[in-house]
């Protein structure tokens, strides 16, 4: 999302050492043995996962903290984020190496994956292979972010392998619930797990990110009137009353991108309202009397969310005090599924020069190249994101085999 200055930094002995202790035949097994096992937001898997990275931080030899989230008290928090995926249970996993206090840095990753889409798309109709082809590995998260899990995993085994003595904490976390919401995370910080700074090794374009749109997820249910489609107008379609509304947000996403931040690097459309779910009507010969859309609405960098919500609320109530249906039928807006503010760390935060440099630094030692780019809200603590990978969420997804770790 934006460019950092690439420090020089010269890579002492303690950072050949665990560099040349990195195991990367471990490492692509790691990220094979993560793809393999389905881990869609909400599911046992995702559960399974966690117990799996749970027990190979333990293995290490960090002291592991795996704990049951309690669901219904995370909904009654305040700070809530929302959820989107039906769940029955989720899984707190941290682990910590050296001495007590306070972590100085934090790695951390997801587990969860979005589903699989159409398995037309997927090579051998098949996501869940964790297939090696070439320099590639398939499979649905292979670059949200199983490699960058696996990454932060590999760090680890690299710290304990060389010997390295800690001065001050290292922590790994993973989470569940990124997909929907960040609920993981959430449930990860009141559990009281923080660290002077994090690093998220989320797919990035091998950029270093360190600012966050957020995204609220809506629901907009527009009211017809039914009848028969051989007596249309005697009725009033549904979805014929939501087009103006959704030209609306198409004009509330101009004015909300009119004058993206710097930081955006050239993203015309940082902070989209898009609308991915569509439901109306239940008969083909029948004229719709109701209309459910379901989208997401960007939240600018600095802006509350509660400001987001209102200026959607507005936007949609304007448009139907002018439209002769919704004037007299207003269509109703709610907010149910995952809600996360935007965020940022300061770009002349001493952990952006860290890592760039570090990265410059290992870069120019030939440890692979670097990659692309996407992420996840920065929140409560200073974060960056950083990991080689390509957009997140095609149907395809598919990672480089992953190179020896470099950030941090
Ligand atoms: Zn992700």
């Amino acid at each position: 999302m934006t460019a950092v200055p690439t420090a020089c930094a010269e890579l002492t002995a303690a950072d050949l050492a665990i560099l040349d202790a990195v195991d990367e035949q471990a490492l692509v097994d790691d990220l094979v043995g993560l793809l393999q096992v389905p881990s869609v937001t909400g599911t046992d898997a995702e559960s399974e996962l966690q117990h799996r990275q749970a027990a190979a931080l333990a293995a290490l030899g960090f002291d592991v903290d795996a704990w049951r989230l309690d669901l219904g008290e995370l909904a009654a928090h305040p700070d809530f984020p929302g959820t989107e995926a039906p769940r029955v249970e989720g899984y707190g996993v941290v682990g910590t190496l050296g001495p007590a206090g306070v972590p100085a840095l934090v790695l951390q990753g997801h587990v969860d994956v979005v589903p699989t889409g159409d398995l037309d798309h997927w090579l051998d109709r098949d996501p869940w292979s964790g297939a090696i082809r070439g320099s590639s590995v398939h499979g649905r998260g292979a670059c949200d972010m199983k490699a960058g899990v696996a990454a932060n995993l590999a760090v680890a085994r690299a710290m304990v392998a060389c010997g390295m003595r800690l001065e001050r904490p290292l922590a790994v976390h993973a989470v569940v619930s990124e997909e929907d919401g960040g609920l993981g995370a959430f449930a990860t910080m009141l559990r009281g797990h923080r660290g002077e700074a994090a690093v998220i090794s989320e797919p990035t374009s091998g950029r270093i990110v360190v600012a966050n749109a957020g995204a609220l997820t809506f629901a907009i249910r527009v009211c017809g009137r039914a009848t028969h489609g051989s007596t249309k107008s005697a009725g009033h379609s549904a979805f014929d009353a939501f087009l103006p509304v959704y030209a609306a947000l198409a004009g509330l996403e101009r004015e909300r991108n009119a004058h993206p931040d710097a930081l955006f690097d050239g993203n015309a459309l940082p902070y989209p309202v898009s609308v991915g779910i569509v439901h109306a009507g239940d008969w083909a010969s029948s004229v719709p009397d109701l209309l459910v859309a379901e989208g997401r609405l960007g939240v600018r960098l600095d802006e509350p969310p509660a400001a987001a919500r209102a200026a959607l609320e507005h936007t949609v109530a304007a448009a139907c005090e002018r439209d002769p249906w919704l004037c007299d039928h207003p269509a109703e807006v709610s907010w149910p599924g995952g809600q996360f503010a935007s965020g940022r760390l300061d770009a002349a935060h001493p952990l952006v020069y860290e890592v760039a440099g570090s990265i410059a630094a290992v870069d120019r030692r030939g440890r692979g190249p670097p990659g692309r780019h996407g992420g996840r809200p920065l929140r409560q603590r200073p974060a960056a994101l950083r990991r080689p990978g390509r957009h997140p969420h095609p149907p395809l997804r598919s990672g480089r085999r992953p190179p020896r770790p470099r950030a941090a």
